[in-house]
C-alpha cells in the first residue's frame, strides 16, 4: 500500500475572491519561476505562496495568516528579489532578523539590517548603498524601534519613497500590533503612519497566530485597503499524531524503542515537564548510544546556545528538553517531536509538536500521557508565586482541555487541535492522508460512544456523601463502586451505602474515566495534597455539581468495542460471568489504562 504519501491541505479558514492570484501568466510570472529555481534553489512553490506572491506583486495589500513553517518568507524574499527598489522588512526579534539577513546574504541575496547593534561604519556603508541611483540592497529590515526612533532611517525611508524606490512594507509577526494578540508590542502600534506617510506603497502583513479579532485589527491599524487575505489552514498535513499511555514518570523503553526504529540518526526533540526529567532522559538515550543533550533554564545562556548551534549543525541529533526551547527554532528537518509528559495547553501542544517537519515530509508526535503528570503540573502551576487565582484558574481551564484532548481516543486529533485555533476540519482530510493519519482515525472503528448518565449520577453521589467524612480518592470511590471488600471500606460502613457495589460490573479503568470526565466538566473538583513524598489527588463535588440533578443531563466516554461487554450489562447485573477483565480483583490502583494502543483494528503498530 502506498504509504508514504500525503494529500497537502490547501483549504482556506475563509474563501475569498483569490482569482486573480491563480494566473501563471503575468510578465513576471516566468521569471518568478526561475528566480525560484536558481537564486532560491527551491522546486517548487508551497500552497499559497505564489498567489500571496502575485497579490504582492500587482501592489495589494495582503494578510498572511499561514502556520509556522508553512514557508512565509518567500513570500517577501522572491517579490523583494523581483520588485523595483528596496522592500523594508519589520521584524520585532533581533536575532531572528540576524539570521535571516546572513541567509539571504548567503543566497547572493543584498539584504542588510539596521539594528542596534550595526556600528557607524557599517551603517555608512548601507546608508550609501540605499542611497545609489539604483539601490544596492533589496531587503531592509528594521525592528519598528528603529523606524520610530531613528532620524536616520525615517530620512531615507522618504528619500525611496520619493525616487519611487520604495517597493514594500512587510510586517512579520504582524499579531504583535494587536493588544488582542498574545505577544503585544506597542512599537508596532505606530506602525499606523506608514499608510499616510507612504501613500500607495503596498503593506503585507504576515503572522502564524491570528483570530479574527487580531486579524481585524491588524487591518484597521495599518489602514489597509482592498486587503487581499490569504488564510491558511493550520493543519500540518505531514506531521501524524499519535498519544500513548505512559506507566512511570519517563516513557524511557517507549522512547529509546521508537529512536532506535524509526529515527536513527535523525532529529529530534523531547519535551519534559522538568529539569530532572530532561537529565535523566539525556543520559538514558547517550547511554542507549543515541547521543542526545538536555536542555532546560538551569543551565547557562553559553552553554545553551552551544547546544543549540551543535544540534542545528548535526553534531547530535536529540535535544531533551523543558519547554525554554523553541522561541525561534527554524530547524527544517526535524522528524519527531515526543512530549515525555502532557504540555499545558491544546496550544502549547500544536506549537511544540508543530517544530517537526518543517520541511513538509513526513514526521511524527506522541504525547506520552498519564494522570500523574497533570497533577505534578498543577502543583507546579500552584507554585508560580505571581500568579492570581484568576490566571490560575486560566491555566487550570487550559490543562483541563489537554487531558480532555488526551484522554480522547475517538475524535481526530487534528480536528480537536484545530477547533482550538479556530477552525474547523474534516476528518476525512486526516483519514485520506495515509501516512499521516491520526492514531484516532487510524482506531475509527474501535471505539463506541457509550452513555453513562446514570453511572455518572450513581457516582458522583458516591463522592458526595463520601467526601463529607473526610478526603477520598478516585481509587478508593472507584472501589465503592466496584463493591470491593477493602478493610478501610467496611470499617466505614461504606458497604451499606446505597451504590456500594452498583459498578460491580464496569471495568476499573472505565470507572476513572467517568469521574474524570465529571471532573472535566466542573461536576467534580479534584485537588492535590502533598502525602509525604507523594502527591495524593483528593475528589469532591465540583461547581456544577448541580447538573448531575438536571433531567438533560447526558455523559457520554468512549469505550473500546472489546471491553463493551462490561458496560452494557449494567442494565442487566445479573450476568455476572460478563464480569470484565484483568483489573476485576485487584484493589491497587493500576497504572491510568487508556484503552488506546489495544485497539482492535488489525493496523500495524508504529513502535
Ligand atoms: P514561516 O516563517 O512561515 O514559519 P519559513 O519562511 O521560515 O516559515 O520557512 C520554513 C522552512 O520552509 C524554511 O526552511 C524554508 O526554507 C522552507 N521553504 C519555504 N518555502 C519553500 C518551498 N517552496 N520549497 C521548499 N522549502 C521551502
Ligand atoms: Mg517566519
Ligand atoms: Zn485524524
Amino acid at each position: 500500500e502506498n504509504d508514504e504519501t500525503y494529500v497537502p491541505n490547501v483549504s482556506f479558514k475563509d474563501r475569498v475572491d483569490h482569482t486573480d492570484e491563480f494566473k501563471t501568466d503575468y510578465h513576471f510570472s516566468s521569471t518568478m519561476e526561475e528566480v525560484l529555481h536558481q537564486t532560491f534553489g527551491l522546486q517548487s512553490f508551497r500552497p499559497q505562496q505564489r498567489e500571496i506572491i502575485n497579490a504582492t506583486l500587482n501592489n495589494h495589500d495582503c494578510f498572511v495568516l499561514m502556520p509556522t513553517g508553512g514557508g512565509k518568507s518567500l513570500c517577501y524574499q522572491l517579490p523583494a528579489v523581483l520588485s523595483e527598489g528596496v522592500s523594508i522588512i519589520i521584524s520585532p526579534l533581533r536575532a531572528l532578523i540576524g539570521d535571516q539577513v546572513d541567509k539571504m546574504n548567503e543566497l547572493d541575496i543584498a539584504a542588510a539590517h539596521l539594528c542596534q547593534d550595526v556600528g557607524q561604519d557599517e551603517t555608512a556603508i548601507i546608508m550609501n548603498k540605499l542611497h545609489c541611483r539604483e539601490p544596492l540592497i533589496k531587503l531592509l529590515y528594521l525592528t519598528p524601534e528603529k523606524i520610530m526612533a531613528s532620524r536616520t532611517v525615517s530620512d531615507v525611508l522618504k528619500y525611496l519613497y520619493q525616487r519611487g524606490k520604495l517597493a514594500r512594507f512587510v510586517i512579520d509577526e504582524a499579531h504583535c500590533l494587536s493588544q488582542w494578540g498574545h505577544d503585544f508590542r506597542p512599537d508596532y502600534k505606530q506602525l499606523t503612519f506608514l499608510k499616510s506617510e507612504f501613500k500607495n506603497v503596498p503593506i503585507m502583513c504576515l503572522t502564524a497566530t491570528a483570530t479574527k479579532e487580531v486579524e481585524n485589527d491588524v487591518i484597521s491599524i495599518l489602514k489597509l485597503k482592498n486587503v487581499k487575505r490569504f488564510i491558511m489552514s493550520f493543519n500540518r498535513p505531514n506531521i501524524k499524531y499519535q498519544v500513548r499511555p505512559k506507566k512511570g514518570k519517563l516513557a524511557l523503553e517507549e522512547i529509546i524503542g521508537l529512536i532506535k526504529n524509526k529515527f536513527i540518526k535523525k532529529s529530534g526533540i523531547i519535551y519534559c515537564l522538568a529539569r530532572n526529567d530532561c537529565e535523566s532522559i539525556a543520559d538514558a538515550l547517550n547511554a542507549a548510544g543515541i547521543p542526545s543533550r538536555p536542555y532546560h533554564a538551569g543551565l547557562s545562556d553559553k552553554i545553551r546556545n552551544a547546544i543549540q548551534r551543535e544540534w542545528m549543525q548535526d553534531r547530535f541529533f536529540v535535544i531533551v528538553a523543558t519547554i525554554a526551547f523553541g522561541m525561534g527554532i527554524d530547524k527544517p528537518d526535524v522528524r519527531f517531536v515526543i512530549h515525555n509528559s502532557v504540555p499545558k495547553s491544546v496550544e502549547a501542544f500544536y506549537q511544540e509538536s508543530g517544530r517537526a517537519g518543517r520541511d513538509g515530509d513526513v514526521s511524527y508526535s506522541y504525547l506520552f500521557y498519564n494522570y500523574s503528570d497533570v497533577l505534578r503540573l498543577q502543583k507546579l502551576m500552584k507554585l508560580e508565586r505571581k500568579s492570581s487565582a484568576k490566571v490560575l484558574e486560566g491555566h487550570f481551564n487550559n490543562l483541563h482541555q489537554m487531558v480532555s484532548f488526551s484522554e480522547n481516543v475517538v475524535d481526530c486529533r487534528r480536528y480537536l487541535q484545530l477547533i482550538h485555533l479556530g477552525e474547523n476540519f474534516d476528518r476525512q482530510v486526516c483519514i485520506r492522508n495515509k501516512a499521516t493519519t491520526c492514531d484516532n482515525c487510524e482506531n475509527i472503528n474501535a471505539y463506541k460512544m457509550i452513555e453513562v448518565t446514570k453511572e455518572a449520577k450513581e457516582l458522583g453521589c458516591l463522592v458526595r456523601d463520601a467526601s463529607i467524612k473526610g478526603n477520598v480518592t478516585m481509587i478508593f470511590v472507584a472501589d465503592i463502586y466496584k463493591g470491593s471488600k477493602l478493610k478501610k471500606i467496611l470499617q466505614l460502613g461504606y458497604d451499606r451505602h446505597k451504590y456500594y457495589g452498583a459498578g460491580s460490573s464496569l471495568n476499573k479503568t472505565d470507572i476513572h474515566r467517568i469521574l474524570k470526565d465529571l471532573v472535566l466538566k466542573n461536576i467534580l473538583r479534584d485537588h492535590v495534597t502533598q502525602a509525604g513524598e507523594f502527591p495524593v489527588v483528593y475528589i469532591e463535588p465540583g461547581k456544577k455539581f448541580g447538573l448531575l440533578a438536571t433531567p438533560n443531563l447526558k455523559i457520554t466516554i468512549a469505550i473500546n468495542k472489546t471491553s463493551l461487554k462490561s458496560l452494557t450489562v449494567t442494565n442487566n447485573s445479573n450476568n455476572s460471568n460478563l464480569q470484565s477483565d484483568e483489573e476485576g480483583k485487584t484493589d491497587s490502583p493500576g497504572p491510568s489504562k487508556l484503552p488506546i494502543t489495544t485497539a482492535t483494528t488489525s493496523k500495524k503498530s508504529t513502535y
